[in-house]
């Protein structure tokens, strides 16, 4: 089981698991994340070894008995779906049970794909993925917010795959994007991710590649070196409403985006995160505009941003914008 605690100073929720809690001997060697995985144990999300996951929730057939995409629930989920919240002080601490979905979305029978070496078609079938899972499990009126994250390499399995989860209580990175969307809103009465599309249309020199209805740009004020924002230029605060077309479009600019980085930085290590409106009526925010942030795990200055809340990004983003322009010329 797993709790989630709210830090009562800057109200930040954490999810502590219970049940088998780790020792520090758990943690010992230090090892680099991505060789957990044992390659000579057979892959749970290897064609043929479809008994070895949860009961499948949902799947893009290919072929006669195959599958494009398969979504099952993680056998190891930061959240459980049955049960009640329990919301509950601690004297002067508030404490709930951590109730929602955690599912794993395989995005490819190919153990060894990657999005940069996806065609776009199989990049749509994932986002298709992700829409129709949230849609189903949207009807679940105790889920508020919906979060599509994806690491590469993969930590415990190389295997192609992304995490969807559906949360009781809305992430502190969304909130903070909540309160200065609608302050800005309250001030001006406009979004600013569309100001904002328009602020990056017209300077140029932070974009990365622009389609009929997404814009690719590195922010202004980027955290990170080669940050990357994708972020549709018509707004819509709910990424579950994307259409087959945006869906068309929006795989071509990931797979391009990501076939630059393959390029120009030797296939790097990166994090992806879907950022999408609360949903039910209450928390719904038709102010919110949602995007994607992508965010490479390189030169990473982890203790400074930890001990400061300030991070270090030593690569302007008009730098990393215009690098990764120009990186499809010089093949
Ligand atoms: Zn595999
Ligand atoms: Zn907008
Ligand atoms: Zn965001």
């Amino acid at each position: 089981m797993a709790e989630l605690r709210r830090e009562p100073i800057t109200r930040m929720w954490v999810v502590v698991t219970t049940d088998h809690p780790k020792s520090p001997s758990d943690y010992l060697p230090f090892k680099p994340p991505y060789k957990v995985f044992d390659a000579k144990e057979p892959c749970p999300f290897c064609p043929g070894n479809e008994a070895m996951t949860p009961k499948e929730l949902y799947a893009i057939p290919k072929g006669k008995e195959g599958w494009a995409v398969r979504v099952v629930p993680n056998k190891f989920p930061f959240f459980h779906i049955e049960g009640d919240f329990d919301r509950r002080p601690e004297g002067m601490y508030d404490v709930m049970e951590a109730i929602g979905a955690h599912e794993i979305i395989i995005e490819s029978p190919d153990h060894h794909q990657s999005l940069a070496g996806m065609d776009p078609d199989q990049i749509g079938k994932i986002l298709l993925s992700y829409r129709e899972r949230i849609l189903d499990l949207k009807k679940d009126l105790r889920f508020m917010q919906f979060l599509v994250l994806k690491n590469y390499p993969g930590i415990f399995n190389q295997h192609p795959h992304s995490h969807l989860v559906a949360m009781p209580v809305i992430p502190r990175r969304i909130d903070e994007e909540i309160w200065g969307v609608m302050d800005y809103y309250q001030r001006k009465e406009r979004c600013i991710f569309c100001d904002m599309v328009k602020q990056e249309l017209s300077d140029k020199k932070r974009i990365v590649l622009e389609t009929i209805h997404f814009l690719v740009f590195s922010p202004f004020a980027s955290r990170y070196p080669f940050e990357i924002w994708i972020v549709p230029k018509l707004h819509s605060p709910d990424f579950y409403l994307i259409n087959e077309e945006e869906i068309g479009d929006l795989s071509f600019a990931i797979q391009s985006l990501f076939v630059r980085f393959y390029k120009l930085l030797s296939n790097p290590p990166y994090s992806l995160a879907f950022h999408t409106s609360p949903v039910q009526a209450r928390f719904h925010r038709p102010e919110y505009h949602w995007h994607i942030e992508v965010r490479l795990r390189i030169g990473l200055r982890e203790g400074f941003e930890w001990g400061t809340g300030f991070f270090v990004n030593p690569t302007p983003p008009e730098e990393a914008a215009r690098y990764l322009r120009e990186v499809e010329k010089g093949e």
